[in-house]
């Protein structure tokens, strides 16, 4: 007693080798994760063997070949004692080497297990001992020991011999030379180049340390009942209570000495006894035991265990590994039980673990057949069969078969195709393509970018780096969460937006301070953007209701009018339409403010592309086919998106502008009761001069006195500008005199800050990401110095005009946490995403008020 307290105080005056106790100087930042958590257990007066841990310090130094002294890191220990090491991360998440067990076991441990525990128990025990010592420390050839089992006497031998062949060396037998090896092997492995990128990519810090622990090892052998196990008190699928783990009784078998899994005792399926039934007292002593670490830990926790002559010794406890939507759940219900704190929930789920409850997922514990990278445009993953254009998607969506739509690149022609397919690929594009602002927009995983393969349409065929081709009909995977493109059909998780989520997502309403709109286009868009409780509408791209097959023959017609009196016909069809469109958009929103945007895009985007739609078209209108192709070409730009776009086309043809805003205002008034009033928000878009919101407000003023006269009614609207190009936001002081509100179309701004097509960058995006010549794809996270320079000054400037302007960004961008924390800490009023990315939003910006007022 009297030499274990002195080597106690010995070990414990040396900060970088440390026996657990309940005072001694451990942090998860000094330490990891694991040792704090042993620690906790201690503290709780839990009966783990004897731990002592080495800081990160001291690892680096092993690392190094400075080794620590182990006659003191071996004081605490009985002589003969088998010991184990574990990693010890900052972070459980951050992985590191795996454990080495059983290390002291020599020839004399041999002897001695031999005569207690009888010559096969003890020969097993040495021959998983030079096994993993052989291959994990030694680094000796993993093919000579593969050949060798691991039990019995013979196995034994074999692997002693083999040692010695390989190394010329005898076994070592001194337990401090095999401690020693042991943590150098662990440190090293650590700092080796691959775990480095392995762990950077799970979001540690290029530098985090790793600590050890080496535990004294209760070995599960004996008279009683004996075993080693895991167990915890939810399902790791969805977080519901389940009582679930795993345990081995020696009775079975051995393979438990290695955390093996051949007797799942605790699991539904389970044959033979239950840990219950072999040990009742252990098996509730452990519950209680999981249930004080859930209360004391905070935290939903797995509990590695050993039995020993029925007693029971814990080894570790380690927060429980599960999908997102349990994660949810075991927070929300941390909280709901006054554990953690509703806050603290919050805190707890990264946001972007909200994608796996809302898209069906590839389950990735499976492996699969990797085909292809590119762009992960639009989460989710889908199986289908591929199809080459629009119209083959329909029409597979027609005969009831799942499909996946491979285009180049996908063009407003696409909708409908898109809309059919169950996911899209492209080898074109990046992340605010055309492909990947609907896939977000309606839910539809999307892969864009994917440059590696090569897409042959007229031939269509699909052709992977490895030599392999797909052809019409084969079936593919789409994973728009990573990005990727998998053979064949895979396994999948469903998404699930239950209870929980729900309850997390109303809790994070409470906190968060910056609204949140979603970008709808349909009415199907605003059922979904109102499930997932967006504060309103923040852009409605309104040309997308002009796609539908009805609409585009009546919007050609417009196009091709010769004259003021055929276009006013053709646009006198398209007003009741659009007016059906916005009337149900208003219903669909009760109440809550939807932004209007009006027609964006150049008109020859309407038109037909190719000799057959050529064609079609002269057929629908009935004119001859050259007038068709002649004005094509007319409207045909060298640079459409920065050529008769947008407010250009508002007052070049400015009828267009005059019947959408007409169809918002009739719209408005047959929606609107005392109770909701419906005030419409219209908003100009690629705005550069303050002349080009002037002309426009004239005749929307215009068309509002007339509506008014017409029928009567009384109403208000807000006229607000689109800030997509550079001199609008550093003009936005005199914009901003003639409107309401200002929204950052981040998508064309960043396009031309830069100067750098969206649908092209694509193309060189990796290499430039790679080349480090910019941090990430600017369309992809907002580029804060340059394009966030200019938000700044355009808020600034804006408000400067008028104080109480309210602001926005309804580009791409606007799902973004770190965009969200931009556009707060810039003083927006609301942030407009894609439907699917409102929920990530929400929980994005209660967190960033949370840990504003947490300080
Ligand atoms: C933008 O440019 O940021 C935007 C939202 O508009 P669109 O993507 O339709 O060009
Ligand atoms: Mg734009």
């Amino acid at each position: 007693m009297l030499r274990a307290s002195l080597e106690d105080a010995a070990v414990q005056n040396n900060p970088h080798t440390t026996l657990i106790t309940a005072t001694a100087p451990v942090s998860p930042d000094t330490h990891g994760g694991r040792t704090k958590c042993l620690q906790r257990l201690v503290r709780l007066d839990l009966p783990v063997p004897r731990t002592v841990g080495l800081s990160f310090e001291a690892v680096y130094r092993i690392a190094r070949g400075e080794m620590p002294d182990m006659a003191l890191l071996l004081s605490p220990f009985e002589q003969g004692e088998l010991l184990c090491v574990r990693p010890s991360s900052g972070d459980p998440d951050w992985g590191g080497p795996s454990a080495i067990l059983n290390i002291g076991m020599n020839n004399a441990r041999f002897d001695d297990f031999a005569q207690r525990l009888g010559k096969e128990t003890a020969a097993s025990l040495y021959a998983r001992f030079v096994h993993s010592y052989s291959l994990r420390v030694a680094r000796l050839d993993p093919d000579v020991f593969d050949e060798i089992g691991v039990e019995g006497e013979a196995s034994l031998n074999a692997a002693l011999r083999a040692y010695e062949e390989e190394t010329d060396e005898p076994f070592p037998q001194d337990p401090a030379v095999q401690l020693a090896e042991v943590l150098r092997s662990m440190a090293r492995a650590w700092d080796g180049t691959s775990a480095r990128l392995l762990r950077q990519g799970k979001g540690a810090p290029a530098d985090a340390g790793l600590g050890l622990v080496v535990q004294s090892m209760a070995l599960g052998f004996g008279e009683g009942e004996c075993g080693s196990g895991v167990l915890q008190l939810i399902d790791r699928e969805t977080g519901l209570e389940q009582l679930t783990g795993r345990y081995l009784s020696q009775s079975q078998g051995r393979d438990a000495l290695e955390g093996g899994s051949k007797a799942l005792f605790l699991e539904r399926d389970a044959r033979g006894p239950s840990l219950e039934e072999l040990a009742p007292d252990a098996f509730r002593s452990l519950i209680e035991i999981a249930q004080l670490m859930r209360l004391k830990l905070r935290e939903e926790m797995q509990v590695e265990f050993v039995i020993e002559n029925g007693r029971v010794h814990i080894l570790d406890g380690v927060r429980v590994s599960r999908t997102s939507r349990a994660a949810v759940r075991s927070v929300v219900r941390l909280a709901e039980d006054k554990i953690i704190t509703r806050q603290e929930a919050l805190l707890r789920v990264p946001p972007s673990a909200l994608n796996e409850l809302l898209h069906r997922q590839v389950d990735r514990s499976v492996s699969n057949d990797l085909i292809g990278r590119g762009v992960a445009a639009s989460p989710g993953a889908a199986t289908g069969k591929v199809v080459f254009t629009a119209a083959d998607a329909q029409a597979a969506a027609a005969r009831g078969e799942s499909c996946v739509l491979v285009r180049r690149e996908t063009s407003p022609e696409d909708i409908r195709g898109m809309h059919a397919a169950k996911a899209v690929l492209t080898e074109r594009g990046g992340m605010t393509s055309h492909a990947a602002v609907i896939g977000r927009g309606i839910g539809l995983p999307c892969v864009v970018g994917a440059t590696e393969m090569r897409f042959q349409m007229r031939k269509k065929l699909l052709t992977v780096s490895d030599g392999r081709t797909f052809k019409e009909g084969d079936v593919i995977t789409v994973d728009g969460t990573h990005g990727e493109v998998l053979s064949g059909s895979v396994p999948m998780l469903e998404a699930t937006l239950d209870d929980a989520f729900q309850t997390l997502l109303s809790w994070a309403d409470d906190e968060r301070d910056i609204g949140i709109r979603a970008n709808a286009d349909t009415p199907a868009d605003a059922q979904t953007a109102k499930m997932f409780l967006a504060q309103g509408i923040g852009l409605c791209r309104t040309e997308h209701m002009f796609f539908e097959d009805d609409r585009l023959t009546v919007m050609r017609e417009m196009i091709f009018a010769e004259s003021s009196e055929d276009r006013s016909a053709a646009l006198k069809r398209l007003l009741p339409v659009q007016r059906a469109d916005f009337t149900e958009l208003f219903r669909t929103m009760a109440g809550l403010p939807v932004c209007l945007r009006l027609l964006d895009p150049p008109l020859h985007e309407f038109l037909p592309s190719d000799h057959a739609g050529h064609r079609a078209l002269a057929e629908a209108l009935d004119i001859p086919l050259s007038d068709v192709t002649r004005r094509v070409e007319a409207l045909s730009e060298y640079n459409p998106m920065l050529g008769m776009r947008g407010v250009r086309l508002g007052i070049k043809v400015p009828e267009i502008y005059d019947m959408q805003v007409r169809a918002i205002f009739e719209a408005a008034i047959s929606v609107t009761t005392p109770e909701m009033p419906i005030v419409p928000e219209i908003m100009i878009p690629l705005v550069s001069a303050k002349r080009e919101v002037e002309l426009v407000k004239m005749r929307v003023d215009i068309v509002a006195a007339a509506v008014r006269a017409e029928t009567g009614v009384d109403f208000d609207y807000k006229l607000g500008v689109m800030v997509e190009t550079p001199r609008a936001a550093l003009r936005a002081e005199d914009i901003a005199e003639s409107t309401s509100f200002l929204s950052f179309g981040t998508n064309d701004l960043t396009q031309m800050t830069y100067g750098l097509s969206r649908d092209d960058a694509g193309r060189f995006m990796s290499e430039y990401v790679a080349q480090g010549v910019f941090a990430e794809d600017p369309f992809h996270t907002l580029d804060v110095d340059g394009v966030g320079e200019l938000l700044i000054l355009g808020a600034k400037r804006g408000r400067m005009a008028r104080p109480g302007l309210t602001l926005s960004m309804c580009g791409e961008h606007g799902g973004n946490p770190e965009s969200i924390a931009f556009c707060r800490a810039a003083g927006f009023d609301y942030v407009s995403c894609s439907p699917f990315r409102v929920p990530v939003a929400r929980l994005a910006a209660a967190q960033l008020a949370i840990l504003d007022k947490l300080g």
